[in-house]
């Protein structure tokens, strides 16, 4: 006993106190932000490897963005990514960032099913399923229940069957012979369940994107409670937005 408290004392906290404001080192990309500089935007929109950036009007679409960085190492005058890791929305078009915008990207409260928050405020278990991904967002959801992110606390968790789930998070960018497991896991959870999507593959197909061995017809059946951007997705990102979601985001 004695022994055991020593070793809590000297370790000190392990978990992450609060996970609103954690400060992400210099090299982090998250949310970027776009100046109204004057730039050559079809050069930039060539350069993209994902198709993310669009001209007139300059946008950066999340969804599709892969967080190489390339564009900013182009023209950091026109764009630069910040250490903003709150990212997720319920709002596909949430994840467009306009030219000249600097505003957090949110849960919009009024878009979530009322059923969300009414189940699953107090616990959330999810099955993941990685239909054709490259494994580094897999590894980034496995994070979110280690000591440092400390999901569980939150009343969320990871569980290996999906009948004992309430929803499922999607990685990767659905290839066709993921598309039958991904639509058997999800009939095989019990209703109401919610779906995300997390990384750039499953959103949008990321590099992948118009593939012919992609199948994500899957998506086009249901609605997304659920976008949570980068590639990989960060801890972060994943439990603030899924704390956002269930109501008990701040
Ligand atoms: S950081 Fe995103 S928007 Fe910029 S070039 Fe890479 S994929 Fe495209």
């Amino acid at each position: 006993m004695i022994d055991d408290l020593r070793i809590l004392i000297h370790q000190g906290r392990q978990y992450i106190g609060d996970i609103t404001a954690v400060k992400l080192p210099e090299s982090f990309r998250g949310r970027p932000v776009i100046s109204q500089i004057p730039v050559n935007g079809p050069e930039l929109v060539e350069l993209c490897p994902t198709g993310a950036i669009s001209n007139e009007p300059f946008t950066i679409d999340l969804g599709k963005c892969v967080f190489c960085g390339e564009c900013a190492f182009a023209r950091p005058d026109k764009i630069r990514f910040t250490q903003d890791y709150r990212m997720a929305t319920n709002v596909r078009d949430g994840l467009l960032v306009k030219e000249g915008e600097d505003r957090p990207i949110q849960v919009n409260a009024a878009g979530i099913r009322k059923e969300i928050t009414r189940f699953f405020r107090g616990s959330l278990k999810l099955r993941q399923v990685c239909a054709g991904g490259d494994n580094s967002c897999e590894t980034e959801l496995n994070a979110c229940s280690n000591v440092n992110f400390d999901m569980g606390r939150f009343g969320i968790e990871f569980v290996a069957s999906p009948r004992h789930a309430d929803g499922i998070v999607i990685t990767g960018p659905i290839s066709e012979n993921m598309a039958d497991p991904l639509q058997l896991t999800y009939d095989a959870i019990p209703d109401p369940k919610i779906i995300i999507l997390a990384g750039s593959e499953a959103i949008s197909g990321g590099i992948f994107a118009g593939s012919p061995a992609l199948n994500r017809s899957f998506l086009d059946k249901y609605r997304i409670d659920l976008f949570v951007p980068g590639n990989p997705v960060h801890p972060l990102t994943f439990i603030n937005g899924v704390l956002a979601l269930i109501g008990k985001g701040k």
